[in-house]
């Protein structure tokens, strides 16, 4: 019998009587567990659970929450390679991309320890003769996390520490597809000491998320996946009254200039095209070479992409794995065919290809379309996938205009080695991260994950000061102490 992944509610793993759906490990087709899909009345149980504990939570000093954070960190890097192998088996990248990930998720942890100095307030002495003003950071009460698949380790960890060191309680629902990274994720937290409450997991889909957005105890949701259900949850959040931060699709261009580093630019962006297949929100999906960088740097990328290893991420050797499901398989596929028919070519073709051994798996090898017409719908539509587009451009002016053309504006590069070229595209492109000779311009957790336009749904954003901003309300007071009233003892 497979593992069966349960919620996590007021410290204890529940199973309830409900819908289950299976976890399939993409690189084999193999059924790895069974994930239950909470009901609206089990999310309520949790959800006012979350807020039993929060009362109790929010008295707790700073200094004291953040104790088993530090315990958490330990457990996270003592248990490093489970849960890598986890998330391979899970969401299909590499054993190597799983340690990376893993790394980026502690970082979010080592920053939120910092949370006495992070939330202190502001004050003024004597606004006016005997007042004083003070302003107070003080927690919501219970905090909710729905995530997507790609990230199965960190994506959760880029909310729930600074959620729970700034007072609140949590609750996670994370995507039904990886859930497996989640359960060890609380069972690690559970062995940190957070009190029973603090922390909580709820299994499921559209129903459980359903369920969080129109429970008034939930009072600020964030929220990682596509731009459709970013809005959607951004819009049922907010008409609910709640905090709403939601990261959304992307499709990210990169500028290639003649005076780049072609060698070290094609190797970057192999491994930003087509790292964890393509399925990164900080993926380069769009090439835009400029001028004579055209030539040589088609060349390279079309022999780096077609020389990738492809195979079960925990094989040694292998660069690339499968992507999530038989129907992001078959949407890949077909996109590229109607980049085919809208004019594009297909340089370096990765589809109907298998891999020895692992047939059943849900394989699309890199793949490279020329030519691609920035008006054409391929050049705009998220792939999310190991697809890379080029594009090409006369100026460094026009590859910026054709950057800015996009509704997205989660990630932009350039590779140069012109620092006032640099400058400009660091200026006018219109993203939120900006990548200079960088190919994946993942902010590290001290800054927030800045992403703009349809890539982004809310005001602050995940990670770093932002987080603090995000979980927590300002709590403004003035105050009088006239000289008249001191008393000498
Ligand atoms: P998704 O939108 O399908 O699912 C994300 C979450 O929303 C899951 O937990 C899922 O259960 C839930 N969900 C799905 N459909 C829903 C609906 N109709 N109503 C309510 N909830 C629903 O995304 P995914 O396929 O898991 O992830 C891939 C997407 O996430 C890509 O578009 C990628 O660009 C994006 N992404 C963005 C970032 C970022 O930082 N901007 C990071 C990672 C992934």
């Amino acid at each position: 019998m497979v593992s069966q992944i349960l919620d996590f509610i007021g410290g204890e793993w529940v199973s309830v009587d409900a819908a289950r759906q299976n976890v399939i490990n993409p690189a084999s087709a193999a059924v790895i567990a069974e994930v239950l899909l909470t009901p609206k009345e089990v999310v309520a149980r949790a959800v006012e659970t979350g807020h039993k504990a929060f009362l109790e939570w929010r008295r707790v000093p700073v200094g004291e929450r953040i104790q088993p954070l530090f315990k958490f960190k330990q457990l996270l890097e003592d248990n490093l390679d489970d849960l890598a192998r986890t998330i391979t088996n899970e969401c299909g990248k590499t054993y190597t991309e799983s340690i990376a990930e893993m790394k980026r998720s502690i970082e979010n942890v080592e920053v939120a320890c910092g949370m006495p100095t992070m939330m202190q307030g502001l004050n003024n002495e004597d606004i006016a003769s005997g007042i004083d003003e003070h302003m107070f950071r003080q927690p919501l009460g219970v905090v909710a996390a729905i995530t997507a698949f790609n990230f199965p380790g960190m994506i959760p960890l880029w909310f729930l520490p600074y959620a729970v060191a700034t007072g609140n309680s949590f609750l996670l629902k994370p995507s039904e597809r990886v859930p497996m990274t989640s359960a060890k994720l609380f069972n690690l937290l559970q062995q940190a000491g957070f009190p029973a409450g603090v922390v909580q997991l709820v299994n499921g889909g559209k129903e459980t998320v359903d369920a969080i957005l129109d429970h008034p105890l939930v009072r600020a949701v964030s929220f990682v996946g596509s731009t459709p259900v970013a809005k959607y949850i951004y819009t049922r959040a907010s008409a609910n009254g709640k905090r709403a931060q939601c990261q959304g699709g992307a499709k990210n261009p990169v500028v290639i200039m003649p005076d780049a580093d072609m060698d070290m630019t094609t190797r970057i962006m192999a491994d930003s095209a087509f790292g964890c297949a393509g399925q990164r929100c900080l993926a380069a999906s769009v090439a835009i070479t400029v001028g004579e960088a055209r030539g040589i740097f088609t060349e390279q990328i079309a022999d780096a992409a077609a020389s990738r290893v492809v195979g079960y991420g925990l094989d040694s050797g292998v660069q690339m794995g499968p992507v999530i499901s038989p129907e992001s398989k078959q949407r890949i596929q077909t996109l590229i065919g109607e980049g085919e028919q809208q004019g594009a070519t297909v340089l370096v073709d990765g589809r109907q290809k298998t891999v020895n051994g692992y047939e059943d798996g849900y394989w699309v090898h890199p793949t490279i379309l020329d030519a691609v017409d920035p008006a054409s719908d391929i050049a705009k539509t998220e792939i999310f996938g190991p697809v890379l587009s080029l594009m090409h451009a006369r100026s460094v002016e026009e590859a910026i205009a054709l950057v800015n053309s996009r509704s997205y504006g989660n990630m932009a590069c350039i590779f140069t080695s012109s620092g006032a070229v640099a400058r400009k595209f660091r200026n006018e492109a219109d993203a939120g991260n900006i990548g200079i000779n960088i190919g994946v311009a993942a902010p590290m957790a001290y800054y927030p994950f800045s992403g703009w336009n349809d890539s982004f749904f809310g005001d602050l954003h995940g990670q770093g000061h932002h987080a603090v901003e995000f979980f927590t309300q300002t709590k403004v007071v003035v105050e009088r102490w006239p000289k008249e009233w001191s008393r000498t003892f």
